[in-house]
């Protein structure tokens, strides 16, 4: 990756390149973009940037006020491998033409709001995030809604969910290897179908700058999938979820099928998930870390994750922030549901993974996350509810290290669990946001937009609309 304008231009020279492509993040969490041409690529183009209508893009400008700057961050350019014409992508921040501040709404101006605020507090010069993305893919999915009963309806071409078990790298046809429910982790192939283009998309990332560990199917029947990146620094980690997202989506496409990082689309089998593994570091130092703490964790790594679960309900507003989210949140699917901290229980929201002693590899998992959030967001909120923990010095509770099924009712009663619906956690949200608002990393404008956005849009488009199950339920009463 090229570290100023001049690195860009020479890789527009040395690729042959004529389209260079600025892509931004909406608030809800999707890439959008626009190319342009050559001569409007020079130097100042990354210092004043270029115009673009902000009005319809969502969660940002009213249309009065909807000019806006796209500033290309010269650090994140890549040959793009999604376009078959030579192209050159840029990530991009939003800015005021007005004011020439960075835009309050732009979630990556969030992001770096967030990692700057860290060094502020001088708690720690660096905060690691390496979040596990999941994600299905499907032979084919439809969906449409009906015009006059407002009924959505979900269907493929062979009337039924058709997962990736069903055609795929051998030949087509299903050959009666397809997964049983729950047991997608992880038989070889011909189970698993996915595998090539999984290692495809691995390759395909690497060539772009982003760094990948591990490939393998997941729990869910055949489809369901997990790619894991090397951890990195906050806004660069967003930068590369986008980065994730956007490549497997195109991959799947390019082999017919589609990807879709939508949490719970199988009912009765295992969601998506994006467990957040995160810590924090003095320079070289790993502050999580300590020899004769629980865990081998510190007080500073305890204290964080009291801040995680004791915002959780507002966090959730942001790490699990769609309608979908919360039917992944129910026991049964390894999906957290108790808001306490364990060594090993999948069933706790936030975790100490064992693998390994070493002082670097000590972190927390945070397990509520799912991959609808949008990452630049869903990162801020939790590193400003850690350090919140630590400031206040929160206290995680004890360790929930047993199954809470054979904890005696009391106790189990006593844990608290994760909001049971988006409605719920934009309440906590409502009422708690303080620690979000910290240094000005978010605005009282975003939390209020976001309320906003997500109960009109989503929340009342959904309670509103009669759910397919209904009809089964209730059409011959
Ligand atoms: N997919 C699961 C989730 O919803 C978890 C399985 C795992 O631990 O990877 O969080
Ligand atoms: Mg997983
Ligand atoms: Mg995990």
């Amino acid at each position: 990756r090229p570290t100023n304008a001049e690195g860009v231009i020479d890789l527009i020279n040395r690729h042959g390149v004529q389209i260079v492509d600025l892509k931004f993040t909406d608030l809800p969490g999707l890439w959008q973009h626009f190319s342009i041409t050559l001569p409007e690529v020079s130097e100042s183009l990354f210092q004043n940037g270029i115009g673009f209508d902000g009005s319809s893009i969502r969660g940002f400008q009213e249309i009065h006020e909807s000019d806006m700057l796209l500033v290309p961050d010269a650090t994140t350019a890549f040959v793009d491998p999604v376009c078959a014409t030579p192209t050159v992508a840029i990530i991009c921040d939003v800015v005021d033409p007005v004011t020439h501040e960075p835009y309050s709404r732009d979630p990556r101006y969030i992001a770096k709001k967030a990692e700057r605020y860290l060094r502020e507090t001088g708690l720690a010069t660096t905060c690691y995030f390496g979040p596990e993305v999941e994600f299905f893919i499907f032979d084919s999915i439809r969906f449409g809604q009906d015009a006059h009963s407002g009924y959505y309806f979900v269907d493929s071409s062979e009337g039924e969910w058709n997962t990736g078990s069903d055609e795929g790298a051998y030949g087509g046809g299903n050959l009666g290897y397809q997964m049983r429910y729950k047991e997608g982790y992880f038989p070889v192939p011909p189970h698993d179908t996915l595998q090539d283009i999984r290692s495809e998309i691995v390759l395909m990332l690497q060539s772009i700058g982003v760094q990948v560990e591990v490939h393998h199917h997941e729990v869910a029947t055949g489809g369901q999938n997990e790619i894991d990146m090397r951890f990195s620094t906050l806004t660069r980690m967003a930068d590369n979820v986008m980065l994730y997202k956007y490549i497997c989506k195109n991959v799947a496409r390019k082999h017919g099928k589609v990807a879709t990082f939508m949490p719970k689309p199988l009912f009765a089998d295992n969601a998506s998930g994006m467990h957040c593994h995160q810590s924090l570091w003095q320079e070289e130092r790993n502050l999580f870390y300590d020899a004769s703490g629980w865990a081998l964790t510190s007080d500073v790594c305890r204290w964080y994750i009291g801040g995680l679960l004791h915002h959780a309900g507002a966090l959730m507003a942001f790490c699990a922030p769609s309608t979908n989210s919360y039917k992944r949140l129910v026991p049964g699917y390894e999906a957290p549901v108790n808001l306490a901290m364990s060594q090993r229980n999948r069933s706790a929201a936030a975790r100490i993974p064992m693998y390994s002693d070493s002082p670097s590899a000590r972190r927390v998992e945070f397990r509520c996350p799912d991959p609808s959030a949008n990452a630049y967001l869903a990162f801020a909120a939790m590193l400003m509810a850690g350090l919140d923990g630590i400031e206040q010095k929160l206290d995680p509770g004890e360790p929930l290290d047993r199954n809470i099924y054979d904890l005696p009712p009391e106790e189990a009663a006593a844990v608290r669990q994760v909001p049971a619906s988006l409605d719920a956690a934009l309440a906590a949200l409502e009422s708690d946001h303080a620690f979000l608002c910290k240094g000005g990393v978010f605005t009282d404008d975003v939390i209020t937009t976001w309320l906003e956005y997500k109960r009109k849009r989503e929340i009342d488009a959904v309670k509103l609309r009669p759910h397919p199950w209904e009809f089964h339920l209730y059409f011959d009463v």
